[in-house]
């Protein structure tokens, strides 16, 4: 990759590289009426569709397997939170101006995974598994679904393998679902994953493999172990299709909540949404959802640390999976476990290419303060990686080029004020104790 051109002809390449905060407009954004015909072709409303029907007709076996699903009928989901006194300090402490209300979509919280990838991972779990059963006859689409939790069928999963490479919370979501379904799995680490993610998954029997290497190498060894064993699938981050569906079912949902909240969305009323990048897979399919739904009226913008931007560098550069943080002299090391890939996925780059708003980058130093924050006004808890999504309210209306993008996009001073911005917090409740005493008090 000529890295050297990119420098010179891109001013906010020049800024990533040297490892500054700031703001990237994607260029390639288009209105939705020039996307709509080829995002119909790629994955379709009747994709996304599908996959929220499978995760209504698993409900009945999640809520057994979980109880702590009880509540919500085995479906997965999290809160939509308003978090004024955050917004008030975030205003306070940088002085920045968040116009509108400010919300946190807690998938921090969501159950089972304890983070976003409680959407995808699990979903592609649960395709997999009713796959395999269905071809096998063992199971009905019309069936109960509790059925899955009888010891027959445990025997039956148990003859396969799952797989998947990680930076943690993926493995867990996934080593998580497949061992409740009596699966074996595997779950290849990358040195970056966190110490307590490890154990825990090893204490629900799944096989942990741990790499010195980054996230790239976990995954390519985990696809190699994979494709040497018939019984064994893959959950492959950089390239699943079935992960970005699964994330895709959280938009229906989220309009679901903004309508019991009265919130509409339309050109006076604009939602802007951001939310952290890793490999792009989350954000990917949530972000790709919304704009199914609310088309031109929804801005989503991206969130990565300065020292990872790999999916900014992908769409930047139109370059795609091909594009190496390393490349541009950047280490790829972050406190944000979770977005700590040095390469991003070419599905999600590509798909996103002409949908994404944006992004804003955030320095480590800052995500322990916003993690701080939140705890202080609204006793909140996120772990690092979910609190680069406050780079993004607060950025805004802080770069030029992001000014730029409100002035092109109708988002003016009075359309603002009637905004709702959304920070996506993608991980955290299953951080333990002793580790909140560490991220609380961690200054860099
Ligand atoms: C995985 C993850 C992300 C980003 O997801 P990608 O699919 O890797 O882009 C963001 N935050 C947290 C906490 C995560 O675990």
């Amino acid at each position: 990759m000529d890295v050297q051109k990119y420098l010179e002809e891109n001013p906010v390449i020049k800024k990533i590289a040297a490892k500054e905060e700031t703001a990237w407009i994607n260029p390639y954004l288009l209105a939705s009426d020039m996307t709509d015909a080829m995002c119909q072709l790629v994955v379709s409303d009747a994709d996304i569709e599908d996959a929220g029907e499978r995760l209504k007709r698993f409900a009945s076996f999640i809520r057994t397997a979980f109880p702590e699903t009880e509540e919500t009928g085995g479906l997965i989901e999290s809160p939509l939170a308003e978090i004024p006194a955050m917004q008030k300090k975030l205003e306070e402490t940088y002085g920045c101006r968040i116009p509108g209300r400010l919300l946190l979509k807690m998938d921090s919280h969501l159950a089972i995974a304890g983070s976003i990838k409680a959407r995808g991972g699990i979903y592609e779990v649960l395709k997999h598994a009713e796959d395999l059963a269905l071809a096998a006859g063992k199971l009905h689409v019309e069936d109960d679904y509790t059925k899955l939790a009888e010891p027959d069928m445990r025997a039956f999963f148990a003859q396969y393998t799952v797989q998947v490479g990680s930076t943690g919370n993926l493995g867990l979501s996934i080593g998580i679902m497949s061992a409740a379904l009596g699966f074996k799995v595997k779950v290849h680490m990358s040195a970056d994953a966190r110490q307590w993610k490890k154990d825990l998954l090893r204490s629900k029997g799944v096989e942990v493999i741990e790499y010195e290497d980054d996230y790239s190498k976990a995954v390519a060894e985990g696809r190699k172990n994979s494709d040497l064993d018939p019984m064994s699938y893959f959950v492959d981050d950089e390239k699943s299709v079935n992960l970005f569906l699964g994330y895709a079912v959280a938009a229906k949902r989220l309009k679901k909540q903004l309508d019991e909240m009265q919130i509409t969305v339309d050109e006076n009323h604009p939602l802007i949404v951001y939310i952290p990048a890793g490999v792009g897979g989350a954000p990917g399919g949530v972000a790709y959802g919304l704009k199914r739904i609310f088309k031109d009226h929804v801005h989503c913008f991206f969130t990565e640390p300065v020292m990872c931007p790999s999916v900014l560098l992908g769409v930047a550069t139109q370059r795609f999976e091909e594009a190496n943080v390393h490349d541009f002299g950047i280490s790829g090391m972050t406190e944000a476990d979770g977005l700590a890939c040095a390469s991003p996925s070419g599905f999600v780059t590509r798909i996103m290419t002409n949908q994404l708003s944006g992004e804003f980058t955030v320095a480590d130093a800052k995500l322990y303060d916003y993690l701080r924050l939140l705890n202080d006004t609204e006793q909140i808890r996120i772990e690092p990686s979910s609190c680069a999504a406050f780079a993004g309210p607060c950025g805004l209306l802080h770069y030029e080029d992001s000014l730029g993008y409100c002035e092109s996009h109708g988002l003016t001073e009075e359309t603002l004020g009637q905004s709702v911005q959304i920070a996506w917090a993608t991980g955290g409740r299953l951080v333990p104790e002793e580790i909140w005493d560490d991220y609380l008090e961690k200054h860099l």
